[in-house]
């Protein structure tokens, strides 16, 4: 894979986690295919010296979204256990910016942009043009790129770099991402 990352743009890596991957609570059957083409894209990035975010998702036991509490997901990723751990061959340089979400008991957090203060942060680092990876492709992921989108960044999402839980619902994320001015690479 060979990007043109250009100065102004940053990576945004969302939940790359042992839950979402093979063997996880909340697993993706192809979750960790991922993390090669993430390390490539995150060795390009520090060569090029653009930013690296790293989003987590981070809840407390009994977090409202868990099934327990009549949320939408099984338990997964809750703080400080293997689960919510980033994957163990992901190779986050040491420099990436951590964003945990889903961290209050009363509220989840699909989008890294939400209340988070990213923005902010791509504000303060002069960003104009994020590129998105990671998983959930149909929650957190779409979620992060249309927030994206929607605050005006020129949005790439990776396919390469993503992976769905449902077919289905993942033909109709890539067709709202489209909508929403969401590039491919
Ligand atoms: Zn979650």
């Amino acid at each position: 894979m060979n990007l043109t990352f250009e100065q102004g743009d940053a990576l945004i890596v969302v939940d790359v986690q042992n839950d979402f991957c093979p063997g996880g609570k909340l697993a993706l059957d192809e979750g960790d295919e991922v993390v090669p083409v993430i390390n490539a894209m995150m060795a390009q990035a520090r060569q090029a010296d653009i930013p690296i975010f790293a989003s987590r998702d981070w809840h407390p036991r009994h977090h409202v979204s868990f099934d327990e509490r009549g949320g939408p997901w099984p338990e997964h990723c809750v703080q400080d256990t293997e689960g919510a751990e980033f994957h163990p061959e992901l190779s986050l340089p040491s420099e990436t910016r951590l964003i945990s979400k889903g961290a209050r008991f009363d509220v989840d957090q699909y989008s890294a942009f939400d209340k988070t203060g990213l923005t902010s942060e791509l504000v303060h680092l002069d960003i104009r043009r994020v590129w998105v990876v990671g998983l959930a492709l149909e929650v957190c992921v779409k979620a992060t790129a249309l927030d994206a989108a929607n605050n005006n960044y020129e949005t790439i999402l990776v396919k390469d770099g993503t992976r769905f839980i449902d077919k289905a619902d993942a033909e109709k994320a890539y067709s709202e991402l489209e909508a929403a001015g969401v590039t491919f690479n």
